[in-house]
């Protein structure tokens, strides 16, 4: 093995399909990800080949190519599922994890190592990794939009509600309205 090589370059010797491809240009953080992916895909179909392996809005997308039966197809497919999803809570940096079903294989705990949101920008991320701390949980952002179509609703509803209303079904009918007119 040469030492020198990056494990993005070793996989892309091992499995990529044509000089056409990039290839593997993941973050070092979910080296064990990819990893556990590509040798699940090549025991399904030892010939299968990638073409891209990356990072697309702060999670892993794994691009391949097999000529494997459909039904062997669609297990890859869940295989591959699978590592993309992990990916959302998995600190591209640092590879520690906020998915609990990899710590008995040695995988650090970090309930911060969610998929987060800065300006636009996504990256699944720790916060010891975000020096800045630019980046905000994509879960708690939506929490917060929610809440705050809540208040506002409840706000519309308060000046709205006339005598003998019920200040519930003013409120779902200024939500409903606004949320079918979208
Ligand atoms: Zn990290």
């Amino acid at each position: 093995m040469d030492e020198t090589k990056s494990w993005q370059a070793e996989l892309n010797d091992r499995r990529l399909k044509t000089r056409g491809w990039y290839g593997c240009i993941a973050p070092d953080g979910w080296k064990w990800i990819v990893e556990d992916c590509d040798r699940l895909l090549a025991k399904l179909d030892p010939k299968y080949e990638i073409t891209q392996v990356k990072e697309k809005f702060g999670t892993l997308r794994y691009y391949y190519e097999t000529v494997a039966s459909r039904d062997t197809q669609e297990i890859m497919d869940a295989v591959v599922s699978e590592a993309e999803r992990l990916s959302a809570r998995t600190c591209e940096g640092c590879g520690n994890s906020s998915a609990m079903s990899n710590l008995n294989r040695g995988i650090k705990y970090d309930s911060t190592a969610v998929l987060k949101s800065s300006g636009g920008w996504y990256r699944t991320i720790c916060d010891s990794c975000d020096t800045e701390g630019r980046y905000v949980s994509v879960d708690a952002l939506n929490a917060r939009e929610q809440y705050e179509d809540l208040e506002f609703y409840a706000g519309k509803a308060r000046e709205q509600v006339q005598e003998g209303q019920d200040i519930l079904d003013v409120f779902l009918k200024i939500a409903k309205k606004d949320l079918l007119e979208e």
